[in-house]
Order: structure tokens, then sequence, then C-alpha cells
């Protein structure tokens, strides 16, 4: 090939130039997934333990199309659990449940309840348990609690309602409080 000086300058600068603008145009086509192309990006922080780990929430006209680990936040590094990585059928789950369901003793249907019957129901079993086998003191000491109720929290729930959780089961004087995750 009869290279000349001035051809041989006018190609190195010409290379580099070549390159920048494929990369660009390979980063826009193929790096920026489609469900996440065009959507707003908003970091957050997984609500489920107290690990905190760092999200990046990204949504389209007001929905939210999908929920990752922020690479950036220096707790997980975009890593997630496989709770938070599932986060977004918090958000988007067809299974949700969201009546209640009663099924009655001795009975193999499931019935819808109203949340008025589910929550009076629970006050009045709660009350008559905790009434029956409520301990004032033994051998002498006092202790003011139920043995008859516990408490098992799922790993849905978040951190805030864990707390308030134990709170609430502590202040009408449960004992054995548990939690789904350490299990
Ligand atoms: S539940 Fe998982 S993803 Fe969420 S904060 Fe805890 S460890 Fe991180």
């Amino acid at each position: 090939m009869d290279l000349s000086r001035r051809t041989f300058f006018h190609f190195c600068g010409l290379t580099p130039l070549v390159g920048m603008a494929s990369a660009e145009a390979q980063s826009d086509s193929v790096q920026t997934p489609r469900k996440i192309r065009y959507a707003k990006e908003t970091t957050t922080i997984c609500p489920y333990c107290g690990v905190g780990c760092g999200q990046i929430v990204h949504t389209r006209d007001g929905v939210i199309v999908n929920i990752e680990g922020d690479p950036d936040h220096p707790v997980n590094e975009g890593a997630l659990c496989s709770k938070g990585a599932s986060i977004l059928q918090l958000n988007q789950n067809d299974r949700r449940l969201t009546k209640v369901r009663h099924r009655k003793p001795g009975s193999g249907d499931w019935e819808d309840l109203s949340w008025d019957s589910a929550m009076n129901r629970i006050v009045e079993l709660t009350k008559k348990t905790r009434d029956e086998t409520w301990v004032t003191a033994e051998d002498g000491k006092t202790l003011n609690r139920t043995n008859g109720i516990a408490c098992l929290g799922g790993a849905a729930l978040d951190t805030e309602e864990c707390y308030l959780l134990s709170k609430a089961m502590r202040a009408m004087g449960l004992v054995w409080i548990e939690h789904q995750a350490r299990i």
C-alpha cells in the first residue's frame, strides 16, 4: 500500500472518530434494554429488611416498568436478594389477594369476607384469648403476659411494619414474637 505522510495522519485522525460514533450507536441500540428505554429513573431503598439495598425504579407515563439493583449504591452495588429482585410484584401482581378470604371451621370452601367483619372477628378472638390466658404473676414475680397468642411476621412486611407490629404485640403482653425470615 502506497501511504503518504498526509494520508497516514488523515487515517489516524479519522479512526477514533469512527470508533466513537459506532460505540455511541451501539450503546443506544444494544446496551439499553427496550423495557427501560425512555423510562424515568428514580433511586430508592428496598423496604424489606435492614440491609437497605439501593434500587432503581423505572417508570414510564407514571407506570413502573422495571425495578433493579442500583450499581452505584455502596451497600449492594447493584445486587439484590430474591425478595428485592421480585419487588416489582408488590406493585403489579394479578395473583395478589385484595379481599379477605375465610374458611369456616369444618368447611372445605373459601368465602369472601368484608374487611369490617374480619377486623371485628380478629379483635373479638384476640381479646377473648388474651383474657383467658393472662398471667399476672408467677413465683412471686410480676409477669403481665399471655402465652396464649403468638405472632409470626411475614417476610413481605417492610422494616417499618415489623417495628410497629412488634411494638403492638409487646404492648398486648405477647412474648412469642417471631419472624418468618429468621425461621
Ligand atoms: S430484602 Fe434483600 S434486597 Fe431488600 S434490603 Fe434486604 S437484602 Fe437487600
